[in-house]
């Protein structure tokens, strides 16, 4: 069975594409078949994933308005796993999917088609709640919500949960929010705790183990379009790596293992 996790918050910069980029790499080390997809007309996952998106033909979008089949606009990737690469094209795509019937569920027909090639498919969701945030929660059996350790970073969760909760209603009652990853974690200070703990409390949101620390590595591997899982070892890559782990054992039916805000 193919598990399909959502990576979604429409805050930008809380490491959403890092996260998948991550994740994915960590599985695809351990021979598990990673699909990524790149919801952002941005492109930041594509260009993370090694491909210039001013280069590509067809993309996502493509895909999402009928235009071409999923099978031929998926792209290897230096880091296992295949990418369904996005263009700056997909920024038309809310207006032209916006006057479809059916417009939240482009992307989950689209994935059916080659779903049974992939364990796992991991969507990058844009910075937004619009139809392609829409699209990606209704493909997907559960989500996660990437929050960066930092005052205020519970603004917009309320929003975003009732995003949820209302797809959960009409699009997708399957989908099963997992909680948050909590993301640009700094252990040395108490700020980081007690921005989770906040977070977790007011929404009743558990948060998955481990938090992600800070690495200046990160910057520079996403500026760079080289994997962060690649290349010397890190403090951050090796904790995406114990997030994968516990995912996949999640998967496998185990408990999902969640940080508990008190330690250390
Ligand atoms: P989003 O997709 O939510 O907009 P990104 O994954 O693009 O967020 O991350 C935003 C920025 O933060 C990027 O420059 C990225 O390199 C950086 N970043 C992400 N995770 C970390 C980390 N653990 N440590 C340091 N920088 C990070
Ligand atoms: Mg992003």
């Amino acid at each position: 069975m193919t598990r399909t996790l959502a990576i979604a918050n429409q805050k930008g910069g809380v490491a959403k594409t890092t996260t998948t980029a991550s994740v994915g790499a960590a599985l695809a080390d351990q021979d598990v078949s990673v699909l990524v997809v790149d919801l952002d007309p941005q492109g930041c996952l594509t260009f993370s994933l090694g491909h210039d998106p001013d280069q590509i033909s067809k993309s996502v979008h493509d895909v999402l308005i009928g235009a071409e089949e999923i099978a031929d606009v998926l792209l290897d990737t230096d880091d296992g796993v295949t990418l369904l690469p996005a263009t700056i094209d997909l920024a038309g795509a809310e207006a032209l999917l916006l006057m479809r019937p059916g417009r939240e569920y482009a992307l989950k027909r689209a994935l059916a088609e080659v779903a049974q090639d992939y364990d796992v498919v991991l969507i990058d969701c844009p910075p937004s709640l619009g139809v392609l945030t829409l699209n990606g929660l209704t493909a997907a059996d559960e989500v996660v919500v990437p929050l960066q350790c930092e005052t205020l970073a519970h603004r917009g969760v309320g929003q975003l949960l009732r995003t949820v909760t209302e797809v959960q209603q009409i699009t997708n009652p399957n989908l099963k929010m997992l909680g948050t990853v909590a993301t640009l974690f700094d252990a040395r200070t108490t700020h980081s705790r007690d921005v989770l703990s906040d977070v977790s409390d007011r929404y009743e949101m558990p948060v998955l183990n481990p938090p992600i620390p800070r690495t200046v590595r990160f910057a520079e591997a996403s500026a760079s379009g080289a994997s962060v899982m690649r290349g010397r070892k890190n403090k951050g890559a090796t904790a995406y790596r114990e997030l994968a782990d516990n995912l996949r054992a999640y998967w496998n039916g185990s408990d999902l293992a969640t940080y508990e805000i008190g330690e250390q």
